[in-house]
């Protein structure tokens, strides 16, 4: 992620919040459809007119990735301000309705609600692939384990409120597939996993003393 972040001229890095799950939101102006707008650096311009401004994603895509294919860039997180190259992918616009309506991510996993693999995200209302979101997160934590644990400690920091309310509405939604997460870990190693709740209280403890 970092290799292809640097890629990035600093006006269009200025204009990002990197988000847990991994998307980079854009904080810069935005079209009327929620889209974000940029004006590229003078040697960077892809538009051709009057009008140098064009989608910040569509920008971010062709970037990393080189020109895109197709008319539309679709957005694999279903986060319409996020201008992630790695959210994002070169489909046709009627493949792209197919997956608001489609009843499985794309990659296949079941993503109907009510369904245990199905995250409904509290703000948003919108379907999230859990299998995806968590492949997402071990991508960012085995990149680099330290950024991954300060981004989330900045996360949590930043607006703690909203962090337990997410935590809190993840695990209410998910409580029994969540449980059966942990049997499983306990099961995999007991000794590991009594270590890390050991650990876990302890931290807890020195929290509440200091
Ligand atoms: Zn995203
Ligand atoms: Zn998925």
């Amino acid at each position: 992620m970092s290799v292809l972040f640097d890629k990035f001229p600093e006006s269009f890095r200025g204009k990002i919040a990197i988000r847990e799950s991994g998307c980079w939101d854009w904080m810069g102006s935005r079209y009327g459809n929620g889209y974000g707008r940029y004006l590229p650096p003078k040697d960077r311009r892809m538009a051709t007119g009057k009008d140098q401004r064009v989608l910040a994603h569509r920008f971010a895509y062709t970037l990393a990735f080189g020109g895109p294919k197709n008319e539309v860039i679709n957005h694999l997180c279903e986060n319409k301000a996020c201008v992630n190259p790695e959210h994002l992918e070169d489909v046709t616009q009627s493949r792209n309705v197919r997956y608001s309506l489609s009843d499985t991510c794309p990659q296949g996993h079941p993503l109907t609600r009510g369904h245990p693999n199905t995250y409904i995200h509290p703000r948003t209302d919108k379907r999230k692939c859990r299998a995806c979101m968590r492949e997402r997160k071990r991508a960012e934590y085995r990149a680099d384990p330290e950024k991954f644990r300060a981004r989330k400690r900045a996360d949590y920091v930043a607006n703690p409120e909203a962090a337990r309310a997410e935590a809190r509405s993840r695990y209410e939604q998910n409580r029994e597939v969540m449980l059966e997460r942990k049997r499983a870990d306990y099961w995999r190693d007991p000794e590991k996993y009594r270590a890390r709740a050991r650990e876990q209280y302890n931290r807890k403890a020195q929290e509440r003393a200091s």
